[in-house]
């Protein structure tokens, strides 16, 4: 039995936990009732049997694919503890006393990332943009020779900048966090030795978080880590080494399909282009009710779309509308205030064209 989404769906801006495709949720529904004809629930099946085995292979596969990486090249995992763990273990892996690693400071997640890092070796911040309240990508890097890695986060959620591109020139491997825009574009993900994400934004539910990883950078990984925290015992035991996230690895895999069946990741940045242009345009129509975060616009995120109202005092009226129009989640972060619109791969096309809508009613009422 296919299950079916009959619920009157809100427009879900929410950052994360995010709005997911409604043909993954009708077919996770019905998993959660019986997977295939197995007589069991999704949640009931062992890690280690023939039902959730081609499930497993399928969606590493999958990453792989939608990424237009090799397997002879990349190891991907399926891991615990939230894109925040990774912070953590990619120094524990791969820095040590008397080495540095470099970091770029764009935000909140960033600084996060580089705080753990700070435990277990030097940190070279290579660039930052706190001069400007993180409103843009910093171009300009002063990279350490020699250094282990260089970490970047690719899209940062809560200021709403994007990396347009990998930075160039880097001769060290380069890690990222791409918690909020893996899959959203057609990037060369082959510039990256070490990307992570959780997946609740893009990929799938909260609980589980994709690594992919380098087989040649995780072969300088450190040795002597609890298994939990080393690369290498997960990258052996393909991501089984104990109970993987089973529901999260198998909806993570509906979700990987549902972007082959729209054309894959460039069809999907195309589609992510569209959405995102719809708002920027509205805002940008109005310079005298809201004002972008991000000005620069190379650097504004497809994904997490931020602002802020001139009169400040507007903005419970503004969500307060907006909620009347079924959208929510519209709220910015707490750290930053302000609006932010999350449009993630699943997020629909006239939900963008709803919010531009009454982004115009509202500047137009309270002009
Ligand atoms: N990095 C980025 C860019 C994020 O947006 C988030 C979550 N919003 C995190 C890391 C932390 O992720 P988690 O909650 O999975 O630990």
């Amino acid at each position: 039995m296919k299950g079916s989404i009959t619920m009157k769906r809100i427009y879900n801006f929410s950052a994360g936990p995010a709005v997911l495709p409604e043909s993954v949720l009708a077919e996770a529904a019905a998993a959660v009732r019986e997977i295939g004809d197995s007589g069991m629930s999704i949640l009931e099946v062992s890690h280690r049997g023939k039902v959730y085995d081609p499930i497993h292979e399928e969606a590493s596969a999958a990453i792989l694919r939608v990424l237009g990486l090799d397997e002879t090249e990349y190891q991907p995992l399926f891991l615990g503890g939230g894109a925040s763990l990774q912070f953590a273990m990619v120094p524990m892996n791969f820095l040590a006393d008397g080495q540095t690693a470099d970091y770029v400071d764009t935000g909140t997640w960033a600084i996060k990332a580089i705080d753990d890092a700070k435990l277990y070796g030097q940190v070279n911040i290579a660039a930052s943009s706190s001069n400007k309240r993180y409103s843009y990508v910093p171009r300009n890097l002063k990279l350490t020779p020699n250094a282990r890695y260089l970490h970047i986060t690719t899209n940062n959620t809560i200021e709403g900048t994007e990396w347009p591109a990998p930075p160039k020139a880097v001769s060290v491997p380069l890690v990222a966090d791409m918690s909020s825009d893996i899959f959203a574009r057609d990037l060369n993900y082959s510039a990256y030795d070490l990307i992570y994400a959780g997946a609740q934004k893009n990929a799938g539910p909260a609980g589980v978080t994709l690594v992919v990883i380098r087989k040649s950078f995780l072969a300088q990984a450190n040795s002597g880590l609890p298994a939990m925290l080393s690369y290498a015992t997960h990258a052996k035991g393909k991501s089984l080494y104990n109970t993987p996230p089973v529901f999260g690895v198998y909806v993570v895999g509906l979700v990987l399909k549902w972007i082959e069946e729209q054309g894959g990741i460039a069809a999907i940045e195309a589609r992510n282009r569209e959405k995102a242009d719809i708002i920027y345009a509205a805002l940008d129509e109005f310079p005298h009710m809201y004002e972008p975060a991000v000005t620069q616009k190379s650097d504004r995120s497809l994904m997490n779309i931020t602002f802020r109202m001139r009169n400040p005092d507007l903005e419970p009226l503004f969500l307060d509308g907006a909620r009347e129009r079924r959208m929510e989640g519209l709220k910015g972060h707490r750290s930053v205030g302000g609006i932010r619109a999350s449009v993630y791969n699943a997020f629909p096309l006239e939900g963008c064209y709803a919010l531009a809508e009454y982004l115009g009613v509202f500047a137009a009422r309270h002009a």
